[in-house]
Formats: C-alpha cells, structure tokens, sequence
C-alpha cells in the first residue's frame, strides 16, 4: 500500500489506521503489515483487548486463520509500559478500548513509534465505534477496507446484526453479522 509511509525515521512517529466493517479484512491488513515489518528486523509489540476473546485470548486472527501472538489488555495506560526499544506498537480491534486510548496512541507516536492500529469504525447500528471518531482524527494515515454485500455483492462497509440484542457490543462471527452494503443495511 503506497499511502502509507515508508519512510526509515527513527525519530519521528505516527499513527496509522486500518478501518472497515466486519470481514473487509482488517486483522489480515494489520498481520501483513506487522510480518513486512518483523522482516526487516522491526521491533513490534502487539496488543488486543482482553474483551476480544472469539478465537485466541492471546492471539491476533484473521478471518483466514492467520494469526500473531498479542498481549491481552483492558487498561490502554499497560501499553506505554517497556516501549524503550520496540519500534512499533500494533493493537487489534483498538475501537472497544475506552476515550484513553486516544491519549496513549498519541504519547507513543510522539515517543517516535510508529503506531498501527486496526478496528471497527462502526458498530451494528451504523453508528461510529467507541474511541474510532477521535483516533481517525488524530491519525496520520487511513485505511479504510470494505467487505463485499451479502445480499447484492455491492461494496459493504456496514456490519449488519442478525441477531436481536441492543447491545453496542456483542462478540460473534457470520453467526451473527453479515457484510452489507448502505442500501441492504437500511432496509
Ligand atoms: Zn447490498
């Protein structure tokens, strides 16, 4: 991916993120991104919330069973922790972390880490994510990946909810969402 920065300065961070529905591929996109950098003997640290527990509690999966070991957290603070030498902090599904994310995101971009993160920009409802508005905001770089329409094989950036529950997170799989695009959601 070309827009996002190639550059080798050690001394200056930022942040990049890697957004979308469910299915559009993110975890794959970040596990990519991760492996290209470990390849190039990049020091990387990776973390998910501890609530994401649907395949690995201590792994980062994509949908096609690629997967890396990460850290499990429920407070963002833990990740500002013993950074000296990594060069780069890489968090899965960042948008069930809480408002404080946004600050350590931050405070480790302005350290010179190169902070990639990955997550659902909305949730069942269409609605934006948690701390997803801010840290697309703040953020030096986006990516936003779509999934393809269960219903009409249109692009879909929508994480539609077969199930009946209200609330804003419920963990599941294509047992209970479906990609779909802004005219299937709404109907
Ligand atoms: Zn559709």
């Amino acid at each position: 991916m070309a827009i996002e920065s190639k550059t080798n300065n050690h001394h200056v961070g930022w942040i990049e993120i890697i957004c979308g529905g469910m299915f559009s591929g993110k975890s794959k996109e970040l596990i990519n991104r991760i492996k290209t950098a470990e390849a190039a003997q990049q020091k990387v640290a990776i973390f998910k919330p501890a609530v994401d527990t649907r395949y690995h509690a201590d792994k980062i999966v994509s949908h096609d069973a690629a997967a890396l070991d990460a850290k499990p957290i429920n407070d963002a603070k833990m990740m500002l922790e013993g950074t000296e030498d990594l060069h780069i902090i890489a968090i899965d599904e960042v948008q069930f972390f809480s408002q404080d994310i946004i600050q350590v995101v931050e405070q480790l971009a302005n350290a010179g880490k190169r902070v990639i993160v990955a997550g659902l920009d909305m949730d069942y409802e269409g609605k934006p994510f948690g701390p997803m508005p801010s840290l697309l905001s703040v953020a030096n770089y986006i990516t936003k990946l779509h999934a393809l329409c269960v219903l009409c094989g249109a692009e879909a950036s929508y994480s539609y909810r077969k199930i009946t529950s209200k609330d804003q997170v419920v963990l599941g799989e294509k047992d209970k969402y479906e990609a779909r695009c802004r005219n299937c959601f709404n109907s």
